[in-house]
């Protein structure tokens, strides 16, 4: 495998050195990442300040990978990791696949022509699913990414 030499900036995903301690390109100072917090960032995205927050792909303190992979693994088809974690539209929209999945197939015997509409949902469905593994692998390789809500201070903004 080969070694990972350079890391991204999560504000303005800027290739920097692996062991860099700021952005070159915007400044961002990387240690803030890591103690900044997810329960702000999702305030602050429910509060539609979704832009102030960064999507680090490591796990801020306040974030257990455990219970990410927990909710992922047997929840993740309605989205349950996303809501944990503040990606809220993700999340919704796989909560709304998932319901019509248990809707189809709980009346699966009794809907008249379920072929044509089984032909309608087949393709997000199969797409839902496909991302929900993806999210799975993402979070236990953390390469999944996490709002986080860093403190920023004058001197990170060039
Ligand atoms: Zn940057």
């Amino acid at each position: 495998m080969r070694r990972n030499y350079t890391k991204r900036c999560p504000r303005c995903d800027t290739k920097n050195d692996y062991t860099a301690y700021r952005c070159s390109s915007c400044g961002l100072i990387f240690s803030r990442v890591e103690n900044g917090s997810n329960m702000l960032a999702k305030q602050l995205i429910l509060a539609g300040k979704g832009d102030e927050t960064v999507k680090a792909k490591q796990f801020p303190k306040d974030v257990s990978k455990k219970k990410f992979l927990l909710l992922c693994g047997f929840l993740g088809f309605w989205g349950a990791h996303n809501f944990y974690v503040g990606r809220y539209v993700k999340a919704v929209i796989a909560l709304i696949l998932g319901l019509i999945t248990i809707i189809l197939v709980a009346t699966s015997s009794i809907i008249p022509n379920l072929d044509k509409v089984m032909s309608y949902f087949s393709v997000p469905i199969g797409i839902n699913t496909i991302i929900w593994l993806w999210d799975f692998i993402d979070g236990a390789i953390s390469k999944y990414r996490i709002p986080v809500a860093v403190d920023f201070m004058e001197g990170d903004k060039k």
